[in-house]
């Protein structure tokens, strides 16, 4: 990205100014916890490969990561398994369908679509290795650390909240152990995938690991390295093709690059060795996506020329 630190921030902080008065969209109210969430949180951050960063709103708020910890558990997966392994437990096709869909989950399907998806991610967070529930959430935990370079916490009113209303996600649980495609830490796994779901954050936290994603599994900002870097390609791609639920084909199309979104209003989108860029805004679209942060990605792509299939 071609620009001066002092106009790349005021490039930025345009952008928060541009799209603040944008009120359109609904915050998550799945559980109440989340309906909390105040609409006007808005907060865009931008952490380069070699670690410069770049903050504008309300980068220090904190909320929980949803749905963009699927993201970070897969590479942890792969770190743990490998990529066979993985990738004969979970698929790496898109489904078009609602992130949340339970239809093709039957006797006819050996495994679950993707790992982005609600039953693709459950899967994945069972095969997180450990010795019982504690162990294999310190595991977990200890990875995200090393994405966002210190200690993170669980938001307990969330994770309580995620797991006494998470009646679809137990439903897939119950049909994928029916199946086989998962083992019988079925509840165990289930608490592991509400907790890490529950896991709080900023937009500067978001911003710092979508850059260890950009520099190639390495942390920018400590130089802790969070993901060999063998499984970086995977990641990517499963965020390129799958990342953005059942909107995914319209990002590739008109942002394209990876990323992934979140249902308490976050995403994050990756520049291959360049930046990572993360965007926190409550208010979403009907597929669950940020509508802030669907805008800027969709700017900042289109100014930068950030697209894949960019002229070089
Ligand atoms: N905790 C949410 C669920 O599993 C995550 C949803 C999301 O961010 O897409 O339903």
């Amino acid at each position: 990205m071609s620009a001066s630190s002092e106009s790349f921030q005021a490039i930025l902080d345009s952008l928060y100014h541009k799209y603040k008065g944008l009120t359109d969209g609904k915050v998550a109210s799945y559980i109440p916890e989340l309906a909390k969430m105040n609409p006007n949180w808005f907060s865009i951050c931008v952490v380069t490969a070699d670690g410069r960063t770049f903050v504008t709103g309300d980068a220090e708020q904190f909320f929980t990561i949803q749905s963009i910890s699927k993201v970070f558990v897969y590479g942890l997966a792969l770190e743990e398994h490998g990529r066979e392994a993985v990738l004969a437990k979970v698929g790496v096709e898109p489904t078009g369908d609602p992130f949340n869909s339970i239809i093709r989950l039957d006797e006819y399907s050996k495994r679950p679509d993707n790992p982005m998806i609600n039953a693709g991610a459950i899967a994945t967070t069972s095969l997180i290795k450990g010795k019982g529930a504690t162990e294999r959430l310190n595991r977990m935990l200890d990875m995200f650390r090393c994405y966002v370079g210190h200690d993170v916490y669980i938001d307990m009113s969330v994770f309580v909240s995620e797991r006494s209303s998470g009646h679809r996600n137990r439903a897939m649980a119950s049909l994928m152990r029916h199946f086989g495609m998962i083992d019988d830490r079925m509840d165990e796994s289930l608490d592991l995938y509400f907790q890490q779901c529950s896991m709080m954050v900023n937009c500067r936290d978001l911003a710092t690991m979508a850059a260890t994603l950009a520099n190639r599994g390495i942390n920018p900002l400590t130089g802790e390295r969070a993901v060999p870097s063998r499984y970086i390609r995977d990641i990517l791609s499963v965020m390129y093709t799958c990342g953005m639920y059942n909107f995914a084909g319209q990002w590739a199309y008109t942002v394209g690059i990876p990323a992934k979104s979140g249902v308490s209003g976050g995403i994050i989108a990756i520049v291959p060795r360049q930046v990572g860029i993360a965007v926190f805004s409550p208010l979403l679209d009907a597929h669950g996506s940020s509508v802030r942060g669907i805008k800027v990605c969709e700017e900042l792509s289109r100014q930068f020329e950030l697209h894949m299939f960019d002229p070089p």
